[in-house]
Order: C-alpha cells, then sequence, then structure tokens
C-alpha cells in the first residue's frame, strides 16, 4: 500500500465515523493476537469467547511477543498497530503503583493504547513502540493489586484511562464492567475513568454502589469533527453522560459523573463555540446530578508534537512554538502551553460560564 493509500484510508476513517449523519461504529480491530501467557489467563479466555462471538479471527502466538507490528515507514506502522488489537499480560512493573495528580490518587491499566485517532492523542510521546492496542489478560490481578494502598478513614481514588479510552474496548473485553464490579466491592477505593464514547449501555445495570465516577470527555463541536477522528460526535457523548448520571428509576446508571473539558483550544470564535456545548450539557443534564469538571488546555512536548506530526501529517492543529509559554517539570523536561495572559482569559471564561450553569458543580482542577 503507497503512503497516499494509507493516508486516504486513515482520513475516510476518521471522517466517516465523526460525520453525524451515520451511525457511529465501534472498533473492530483488522487482527487480533493474544500471546501463549495471556491466552491461558481466565480473563483472556473471556476475552477469546467475545471476540470469536463477534466474528473476529485470533491469532495465538506461541511465546509472549507480538511481532508483525511494523511497516515500512512510520505511517504504515501506524496504521498496522492501530488496527491491531494484541491481548498481553501486563509486565511485573505494572504491578508498582504510581500516582496520577491531579486526576486521582494512583493510577492503574486494564489496557495500553486507542483504536482513536485524536490529533492531539496524549499518548503520542508516552507510551513507545507501535500504537498496537494492548489489552492486559491478567486484569482481575491488577484489580487485586490496587488493595495494596489503603489509608484510614479516607478514600482512595484510582484513575483508570491514563493511556487508553477504556470504553472504545468494552465490546471486545468487558474489562469496564469487571473493573466497576470490583470497586464496588472496596469501600476505601474509588474508581474514575473517562471516555469520548457512548457504547454505555452495558454498565447501566450494574451495582456500582457509588463508587466509580464516569467522565466524559467533551470539546467544542467543531474542534472534535476536525481533530477526533474514529470517536462519537459530541451530541451522542452527551446523550451516553445523561444514561450514565439519570436515576436507575430512569433507567439510567445513577453515577457520580464528571467532565473533562481537553484540550481546550482557543479556536477563531471560541466563547461561542464552547458557550454552545455548556448550553448543550445544560440540556443534557437537565436533572439533579453529582457532577464535576476537569479543564485542561492544549498543551504539548517536543517529543508528541514530533510522533503526532508524523501520524498526522496534515493536522490543523497549531504545533507553532512561538506563540507558547515554557512550562518546566522537575525532571527537566518541558512542555508548551499558551501563553499566561491567554490562560486567564480562558480561565476566567470557563470559571463564570460554569458556575452560571452548574452552580452545584465542583471544578477540580485547571490546568
Ligand atoms: S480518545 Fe484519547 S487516547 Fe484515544 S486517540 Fe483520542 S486522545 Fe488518544
Amino acid at each position: 500500500m503507497s503512503i497516499t493509500e494509507i493516508l486516504d484510508d486513515i482520513t475516510k476513517e476518521s471522517q466517516l465515523l465523526n460525520d453525524p449523519g451515520k451511525p457511529f461504529k465501534l472498533w473492530m480491530p483488522k487482527r487480533v493476537v493474544f500471546t501463549a501467557d495471556a491466552f491461558h489467563e481466565t480473563y483472556g479466555q473471556k476475552i477469546y469467547e467475545r471476540v470469536t462471538r463477534l466474528g473476529l479471527h485470533v491469532e495465538v502466538a506461541r511465546n509472549n511477543r507480538i511481532t508483525g507490528l511494523r511497516g515500512n515507514d512510520e505511517r504504515e506502522t501506524y496504521r498496522i498497530a492501530k488496527n491491531t488489537l494484541a491481548v498481553v499480560n501486563a509486565p511485573p512493573s505494572a504491578f508498582n503503583l504510581r500516582p496520577i495528580p491531579p486526576s486521582a490518587d494512583w493510577q492503574f491499566h486494564l489496557a495500553e493504547g486507542c483504536p482513536a485517532h485524536c490529533q492531539y492523542c496524549y499518548l503520542a510521546g508516552s507510551l513507545s513502540g507501535p500504537p498496537a492496542i494492548r489489552v492486559f489478560a491478567n486484569l482481575p490481578q491488577i484489580l487485586e493489586n490496587t488493595k495494596k494502598v489503603q489509608r484510614l478513614n479516607q478514600v482512595v481514588s484510582y484513575e483508570a484511562s491514563c493511556y487508553t479510552d477504556p470504553l472504545s474496548l468494552e465490546h471486545l473485553t468487558g474489562g469496564l464492567e469487571k473493573t466497576i464490579s470490583f470497586f464496588a466491592g472496596q469501600p476505601t477505593t474509588h474508581l474514575r475513568f473517562v471516555t469520548k464514547f457512548d457504547n454505555v449501555d452495558p454498565l447501566l445495570g450494574l451495582d456500582h454502589q457509588n463508587r466509580t465516577r464516569f467522565r466524559c470527555s467533551l470539546n467544542a463541536d467543531i474542534v472534535a469533527k476536525r481533530l477526533e477522528g474514529g470517536t462519537p460526535g459530541i451530541s451522542a457523548r452527551l446523550a451516553g453522560l445523561r444514561k450514565m448520571a439519570l436515576p436507575k428509576s430512569q433507567s439510567g446508571g445513577a453515577y457520580p459523573v464528571g467532565v473533562v473539558l481537553a484540550p481546550i483550544i482557543p479556536v477563531p470564535d471560541w466563547e461561542m463555540h464552547y458557550s454552545k456545548l455548556l448550553s448543550d450539557l445544560q440540556s443534557a443534564l437537565d436533572f439533579e446530578t453529582d457532577l464535576t469538571f476537569e479543564l485542561i488546555t492544549h498543551r504539548f512536548t517536543p517529543g508528541s508534537r514530533d510522533v503526532l506530526m508524523e501520524w498526522y501529517p496534515n493536522t490543523s492543529l497549531d504545533f507553532n512554538e512561538t506563540n507558547r509559554a515554557v512550562k518546566r517539570n522537575k525532571f527537566g523536561g518541558q512542555k508548551y502551553v499558551f501563553v499566561k495572559e491567554l490562560m486567564a482569559e480562558l480561565k476566567t471564561f470557563f470559571e463564570m460560564e460554569i458556575a452560571l450553569r452548574f452552580p452545584k458543580a465542583k471544578i477540580l482542577y485547571w490546568t
């Protein structure tokens, strides 16, 4: 396949999936491969049953290595990897819990990688190797491991979407259902995850004991349409969020919910676009809810920009560092954020608009 054909393929895929006139199709990998160990895990077998029921052809490797993910160049590698579901066991290092401020106390992972094609994807530069979607078959052990951190009389929160969009894979794995049910039985730990997907129906009937907060990642429609390929549109996400928040008596999931506005980008007429989004959100949540907001402006590192420019060479996203301020972390790494004055303007706008429409909602952080 030539580079032009690969580009066409990805562009077509992204555009079709974002066409509001067409129903969104959940991701069906072109290749599903299990490592030998993952295939023998009980949860690995459950995934095997699900994917074969969906008519997907499955390979089982003779050993614990996944090969065949690289193409002749980065673009082809991207295409091959983004069409591959690899079912593997998470390595021992996954059992060393790491903090994840400001989102939660700790993080753990059901999977790494995501089938969507967001042109700002925060996974670029964070995960090494081809961007295949790796699901962890030893999830039960990963969940048990979260019991390690306990605090007297204090709830500990866990974030499950640092390296994946877990709902994007739910039809193939059932991993969230398992995870939500696990946390329901843990009085001192709470689960949080965020998604751009809307296939929430299997989660509605779960007995979650209010220990899972479902967060929906939203953006101005114009940003989502241009930059978030392979994801459901904003109105579909709002409908999913509404279902998750509605009381059980109205066939909803009665979950505590949240909105992650990210990445906030000051496109032309940004006040109008984001006001419309918040008004649509207000209409979707026209009942009492336990609602939080997380507000994240667009940022990038030199490393993530290089990867994204290879994956999406025609992106309209502005990666020009001359319009940006540099923020350094304690390890010497740097990222580009909006300049101070623009940051202040955006922050004031969002805080005011949210307070006006959702006076009881809490803004957890602005960054
Ligand atoms: S949904 Fe999230 S993880 Fe997936 S491509 Fe988009 S930004 Fe990346």
